[in-house]
């Protein structure tokens, strides 16, 4: 009796570490790239994304940079360049070489560069294409579409992109016309542009996948900008939602492509254009996607529910982001 009443305990914590261990390996591996971005939220809105991600109790987060070089005329010396240089960005962007990370330890990458980000390396591009085809995940977020645009595959990730001097010889204009038809239109022209940032209008156009399902059909960004006159391959690619830019100025009258699924070899991308500012990220409209799209582009399914404060067609939300200090 004496013996089987230890041996009870003992073996009831074993079960429990192994019933811990298990919760900890269940968890969605994700990783976090960034390094430059022309946007002054950055490196803000990568923390943001992480606790986002962490609050959930679903994933771990790591997250690596590039570094650029730049000639410090007080220092006398090239130091790491990180951060927004949109005034002060190298006409050419200039490649890391050191960047390498272990893509295949994480289920899912999320990109937060932006525009003119430092290129990697052949073996790092390489890499991450094998990653992706293999059935890995990945995430773009905002102006990650504007980096890389001479980097095929990676706009075949992407599908769309804007800027960098991206044109007819990327691929169609891809939207919904006034009409409510999907359009691919090959006219000549230059790609990406953006009207004064607002709260605008988002329509679900494929309202059963599994990032936008239960969510109503249509409902309103946080401020925001609407991207628009983005153009690549656009293959494998479905739209999953527009926006309609109603600023005085808007760039077109076109319904605009603001998120995206695809697939790359066994992989799938999330595509969103949502996240100029740190109010951007704050919408919950962006919470909810951003997070449904992440897990479903680490595992092709969605556990995530829509929250009770989402937005409507009529009510924009938010929720004041306090950065938690560990
Ligand atoms: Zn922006």
């Amino acid at each position: 009796m004496r013996f089987q009443s230890l041996r009870f305990p003992q073996s009831l914590l074993l079960v429990l570490v192994l019933l811990t261990s298990l919760c900890v390996q269940a968890k969605i591996k994700v990783l976090i790239i960034d390094g430059q971005n022309n946007h002054d939220v950055w490196p803000k809105s990568t923390i943001m994304m992480k606790q986002y991600l962490e609050e959930t109790g679903l994933f771990v987060v790591d997250i690596q940079r590039t570094q650029y070089l730049w000639k410090s005329e007080r220092e006398k010396t090239y130091l790491p360049m990180a951060g927004n240089f949109n005034s002060v960005a190298l006409k050419e962007p200039k490649e890391d070489p050191s960047f390498a990370p272990s893509f295949k330890k994480y289920d899912v990458v999320i990109s937060n560069f932006g525009w003119n980000a430092a290129n990697w390396s052949e073996s790092t591009q390489k890499d991450f294409e094998k990653f992706i085809k293999k059935g890995g995940g990945f995430v773009t977020v905002h102006a990650a579409d504007n980096c890389f645009p001479k980097w095929k595959a990676y706009n075949e990730m992407i599908g769309l992109g804007g800027w960098g001097d991206r044109n007819e010889k990327d691929g169609p204009y891809v939207y919904y016309d006034k009409e409510n038809k999907l359009v691919r239109d090959t006219t000549a022209g230059n790609c990406g542009a953006h009207g004064k940032q607002h709260v605008f209008p988002v329509t679900l156009r494929v309202p059963n996948h599994p990032i936008t399902q239960g969510m109503p059909t249509s409902w309103l960004t946080a401020k925001d900008e609407c991207y628009a006159k983005l153009r690549g391959p656009g293959t494998n690619m479905t739209i999953l939602a527009t926006g309609k830019d109603q600023s005085d100025k808007a760039p077109t009258d076109r319904n605009e492509p603001i998120l995206m699924v695809l697939k790359y070899g066994k992989g799938r991308v999330f595509h969103t254009t949502l996240g100029h500012d740190d109010y951007s990220f704050e919408g919950v409209g962006f919470i909810t996607s951003f997070l449904r799209g992440v897990e479903w582009a680490a595992t092709a399914k969605v556990t995530i529910p829509i929250p009770t404060d989402f937005p409507s067609a009529e009510n924009a939300t938010s929720r004041k982001f306090t950065a938690i200090t560990k």
